[in-house]
């Protein structure tokens, strides 16, 4: 195998969480231009987003209808036995949906907290420990989980994502240290400041705005698309023997 070779993802099936928009979007279609069929997990019906970037790219897209914020395991369970049904298999898994709300730490209420608990790391967690559970029957495999700048630093009014990214990253590394023996790779992305809804509050906030993009050695918000390559690394065999990582992907964010 050449080492572009490695890189490619032809007859992988993936799932990704949250495809519909931002950054899932831009990941399942890296994903299927590597060469993966793709299944979305998303709340609504597909947008057009997800499904036809995929099926430009010339693989399969199948749409799970799923709500993180109230699935239950056996929920999940199904989502996972749906794709393999749909789709043939699971070889990737990347944890991606993720929501933010922002109050001040005084005021912040237990209907936010858990929330954002709930779909960001619970769903998550279960979601991979379920995906893992298959990947390991199946010979390996690989797990994504989408974290943030906010797994390093605290962030300013959103103590309950700040706290569900901090966790993200504790599973990663624990769900490493006990499948990289089995074949599966557990690994994490921390985007920096990308331009995605989830931001746009911040972009549209002068002060914030400008402080943040001072900040960022490259100069500018990164775009969806700026993941991609890290996202096609991690999924294939040019990761093998890469476990319990987290890429920053941010501009030089976390070097300043
Ligand atoms: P986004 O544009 O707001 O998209 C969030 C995605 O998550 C949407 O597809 C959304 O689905 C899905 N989602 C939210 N709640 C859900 C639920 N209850 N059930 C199922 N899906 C749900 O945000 P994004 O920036 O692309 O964020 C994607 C991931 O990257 C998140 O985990 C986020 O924390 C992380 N991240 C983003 C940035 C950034 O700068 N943008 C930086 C670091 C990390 P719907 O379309 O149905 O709403």
């Amino acid at each position: 195998m050449t080492i572009l070779d490695a890189f490619r993802l032809d007859g992988k099936v993936a799932l990704v969480t949250g495809a519909n928009r931002g950054l899932g979007r831009a990941i399942a279609a890296a994903l299927a231009e590597a060469g993966a069929d793709v299944a979305g997990l998303n709340r609504s019906s597909d947008n057009g987003g997800a499904a036809a970037l995929v099926t430009a790219a010339g693989r399969r897209y199948h749409h799970i209808a799923c709500d993180l914020g109230a699935a239950t395991r056996a929920d999940l369970k199904a989502a996972i036995d749906e794709v393999i049904d749909q789709l043939g298999g699971l070889d990737i898994l990347v944890n991606n949906a993720g929501l933010i709300r922002r109050a001040d730490i005084l005021d912040y209420s237990d209907e936010d907290w858990n929330l954002v608990i709930q779909v960001n790391l619970t769903a998550a967690f279960q979601l991979a420990q379920l995906a893992a559970g298959r990947m390991v029957e199946a010979g390996g495999g690989k797990i994504i989980n989408i974290a943030s700048l906010l797994s390093f630093q605290g962030g300013i009014r959103v103590p309950a994502y700040t706290a569900s990214k901090h966790g993200l990253v504790g599973v990663t590394l624990a769900m490493a240290n006990e499948l990289a023996g089995k074949g599966v790779n557990v690994n994490a992305i921390a985007p920096g400041y990308m331009v995605t809804d989830n931001t746009a509050a911040l972009r549209a906030d002068p002060k914030r705005n400008a402080a943040i993009l001072e900040r960022i050695p490259a100069g500018h918000w990164g775009e969806p698309e700026e993941l991609q390559g890290a996202v096609v690394f991690l999924a294939s065999d040019a990761a093998n023997y890469v476990h319990g990582a987290v890429l920053p992907v941010d501009g030089g964010w976390l070097a300043r």
